[in-house]
């Protein structure tokens, strides 16, 4: 995006609901400079300091659910009762690094020859966090929270689409009363990133969002040696095997696909099916399909909203064009859609050949890929055909398929008989083209700061 005027648009209807300036030359330089001297006195505030701070973060953010859920469907358009949600899922994490935050950063004792050794964790400066728009709130809270109790200051660039909420972000900390420049949300276009990453002041950076964004990243990081995290896309294996609670994998599968009107990375977006229950399954996964409510986003009783922008929900239409053209058939049944708007129909396409969107691509709206598998062997192989590694499902009560799932799915997770979904108190992350790092628990905690090894002989 150009650093001109930025527009959000309510997806649901194309309407401009605010219109932003970027910052200048000047008001980012006072930004980066802020960040730079607010760390050298952050770092030295008591922990528990900090963690009180974060604690009142959780009140504001519970105290206006209200008006943070509605600027987020506002902006994006997803349902308002999963927005309310995402609000207070952030109070969440807030609270998990405020309790459990002094524990990770720990010392870890180690014996040898010395008189003490130890490996100490020390915070590295402002770290800069390039952030996406589905989960406008929870992504930024879930680098922001590890990132200030471990004594970092953050720098926000959210997509432009949801400037507004990239705003609230920033509201949450000040009406917390974190110091000036502990959490800034810096108002710049992506062209702007190269040249935040590479200012000496900035010391490491995080990327949510898609693949091309974050090779660009990680590349400009690496060129200036700075320790670089990527949370990017993925296209999950579901897997159902015969022994599967059936009402529960139908009822799992339909929720992981249709979640954020299908805009999660880690949906279940291909279903991999054991012929023994396929028929079954399948008859009842588009049946569920076929009654989900689309429409308003602000009603109570939608199940699916609109796509966060027209231009998404074109790439969409074709990634489907595509795979039927390449051999998929679509089960669900034709109905409309509001017109105006990023709309699209929630459908499940079966048995879409190799080298379509449907295997290929990841397709990040209410599309779900259908397959008869014939053994879990099958089921694997195919799931790890994708290029991506980010979650995968294993529905099935056999110990021995869930070991040969945990040790053979190629993915930074598997769960068992439920969806995957992010918790604070477990690490978060991918392999393969999904991304490298981990976020959440300690590990989100740790991966921007300095485990140093200290030896006193
Ligand atoms: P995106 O286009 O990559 O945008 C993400 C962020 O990166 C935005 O702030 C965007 O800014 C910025 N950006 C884009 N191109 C850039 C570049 N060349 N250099 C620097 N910054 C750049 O992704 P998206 O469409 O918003 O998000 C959807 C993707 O995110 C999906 O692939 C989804 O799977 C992935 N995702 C992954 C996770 C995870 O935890 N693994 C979680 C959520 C989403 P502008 O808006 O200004 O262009």
């Amino acid at each position: 995006m150009s650093d001109k005027l930025v527009k959000s648009i309510n997806p649901a209807n194309g309407e401009v609901l605010e219109i932003f300036t970027p910052f200048s030359s000047a008001a980012l330089e006072t930004a980066l400079e802020k960040a730079a001297d607010r760390f050298r006195k952050w770092r030295a505030v008591p922990l528990s300091e900090r963690a009180e701070l974060l604690n009142r973060a959780a009140e504001v953010l519970e105290a206006k659910v209200a008006d943070y859920a509605r600027d987020i469907t506002l902006e994006m358009g997803k349902p308002l009762t999963e927005a309310e949600a995402e609000v207070k899922k952030c109070a969440l994490v807030c609270r998990h690094y405020a309790e459990h935050g002094p524990g990770y950063m720990q010392d870890e004792i180690v014996s040898t020859e010395a008189r003490r050794a130890f490996v100490r964790h020390l915070p590295m400066g402002p770290v800069l966090a390039v952030m996406p728009w589905n989960f406008p709130l929870w992504q930024a809270f879930r680098f922001a929270a590890p990132a200030l109790m471990a004594g970092n200051v953050g720098l926000l660039k959210h997509a432009s689409n949801v400037w507004r909420s990239a705003l609230n972000i920033e509201d949450v900390f000040h009406r917390a009363g974190f110091p000036e420049g502990c959490f800034q949300t810096l108002l710049i276009g992506a062209s702007r990133v190269e040249s935040v990453i590479r200012d000496n002041r900035v010391k490491a950076v995080t990327l949510t969002g898609s693949g091309p964004a974050g090779r660009s990243v990680a590349a400009i990081a690496g060129d200036c040696i700075k320790p670089s995290l990527l949370e990017l896309g993925g296209s999950d294996a579901f897997i159902v095997m015969p022994s599967a609670d059936l009402d529960k994998a139908v009822q799992t599968a339909v929720n992981t696909r249709v979640r954020n009107s299908g805009q999660s990375c880690i949906a279940g977006k291909r279903f991999f099916v054991h012929a023994d229950i396929y028929n079954d399954f399948s008859k009842r996964f588009v049946a569920a399909f076929d009654a989900l409510k689309v429409g308003d986003p602000m009603k109570p009783e939608t199940d699916v909203g609109p796509l966060a922008m027209l231009a998404l929900r074109d790439e969409l239409v074709d990634q489907v064009e595509r795979s039927l053209k390449g051999g998929a058939e679509r089960l669900t049944k034709e109905r409309t859609v509001p017109g105006k708007g990023a709309w699209i129909a929630p459908q499940i396409l079966a048995d879409a050949h190799s080298g379509t969107p449907s295997t290929d691509e990841e397709m990040f709206g209410p599309v779900a890929n259908l397959w008869k598998v014939s053994s879990l062997d099958d089921a694997i192989t195919r799931a790890n055909r994708s290029v991506f590694g980010l979650g995968s499902v294993l529905f099935s009560k056999e110990e021995s398929e869930i070991d040969q799932a945990v040790r053979e799915l190629e993915a930074g997770a598997t769960f068992v008989n439920s969806m995957v979904a992010s918790d604070p108190r477990l690490p978060f992350g991918g392999i393969k083209q999904s991304g490298f790092g981990r976020e959440l628990a300690a590990d989100g905690m740790r991966a921007f700061m300095n485990r140093k090894t200290v030896s006193v002989a």
